[in-house]
């Protein structure tokens, strides 16, 4: 299944994203993990590209293990970052062989040695260009694109932001997957604003469950997500990754997609950090809008 299947109109769609474990012992957790969410009917599963190319074999191992194993549509993540045009084809042209359907187009984050990001010889710059090197060459692919309802940390401005995601889309996207985020008022005016613009791709909302509060904080500390003061303030009372945090990370989440679905979403992307327990235990608790 391709990403625009996945979240069209009248379907409710939902993925998963996993990480490239480092061990094999971290690639046999991960499989068991999948197999738990399995029973949760995901449509697509993905798995992210370490920075700079430094995942690259192994997002592709694990895409295709986890396909061939259970049979669902996978997409690989790329990300541009310290790669020629020559060996982003070359990663595309093997994900297709084999058996990958679906690419997260993105540009990546530059080294944090060299914040202000510049391209290597022979590279490209932006995601947008990504994506039309994928749709000229490699039409084949459902393609997804990153969106930022808190608008991404370098752009000038939250304009700036929509337009180059207005860029993605009309070079061909098929769907935008959002940053993580707390507060859902960002996402819906985040898609209200990308609408106005011309946005018309399915805008599906990227959830990253808090249950770990010191893990967390780590990550948004990254992307610049805002966090839910209220929430954070509750689970600081106990300890980092225990069961109460877990518990109040869980609760917040239902309530957080129960939201999202009222409000009409064309599907959920989870960000499962390559764990079962809380997408479980929140999507055990929510009815989906999902057909049989
Ligand atoms: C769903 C999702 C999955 C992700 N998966 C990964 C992953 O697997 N690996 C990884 O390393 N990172 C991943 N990221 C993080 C992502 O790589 C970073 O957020 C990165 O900083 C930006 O990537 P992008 O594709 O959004 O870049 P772009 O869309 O290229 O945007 C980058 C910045 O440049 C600006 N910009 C974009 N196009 C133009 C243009 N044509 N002219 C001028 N300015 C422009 C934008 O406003 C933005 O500020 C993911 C993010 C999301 C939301």
């Amino acid at each position: 299944m391709k990403f625009a299947q996945c979240y069209a109109p009248g379907r409710f769609g939902l993925s998963m994203e996993l990480f490239p474990p480092k061990t094999p012992k971290g690639m046999d957790s991960l499989l068991r993990h999948v197999e738990r969410l399995m029973d949760f009917r995901p449509d697509i599963i993905t798995c992210t590209y370490g920075a700079g190319g430094s995942t690259r074999d192994r997002t592709l191992e694990v895409a295709e293990t986890v396909h061939r194993r259970f049979g669902v549509s996978v997409a690989a993540h790329l990300t541009l970052v310290g790669s020629t045009v020559q060996e982003l084809r070359a990663f595309l042209q093997e994900a297709w062989q084999r058996g990958i359907e679906n690419i997260v187009a993105l540009r990546g984050d530059p080294p944090r040695d060299q914040p202000d990001f510049r391209p290597v010889p022979g590279g490209l710059r932006y995601a947008n260009e990504l994506v039309e090197l994928i749709r000229r060459e490699f039409p084949q692919f459902g393609v997804a694109v990153a969106g930022y309802p808190e608008t991404h940390q370098e752009a000038p401005s939250p304009e700036a932001d929509l337009q180059n995601l207005l860029r993605k889309v009309q070079a061909g996207a098929d769907v935008v997957i959002t940053q993580l985020f707390y507060d859902n008022a960002d996402y819906f005016d985040f898609c209200r604003r990308a609408r106005q613009v011309g946005v018309g791709v399915p805008i599906v909302p990227g959830l990253l469950p808090i249950t770990n509060l010191a893990q967390v904080k780590r990550i948004t500390s990254l992307c610049g997500a805002k966090l839910p003061q209220e929430l954070i303030e509750q689970m600081g009372q106990y300890e980092d990754g225990s069961q109460e945090q877990f518990r109040l990370g869980v609760e917040f989440a239902i309530r957080q997609v129960r939201e999202l679905v009222e409000g009409g979403v064309p599907g959920l992307h989870f960000y499962v950090l390559n764990r079962s327990e809380a997408a479980s235990a929140i999507l055990s608790a929510v009815e989906l809008p999902r057909k049989a």
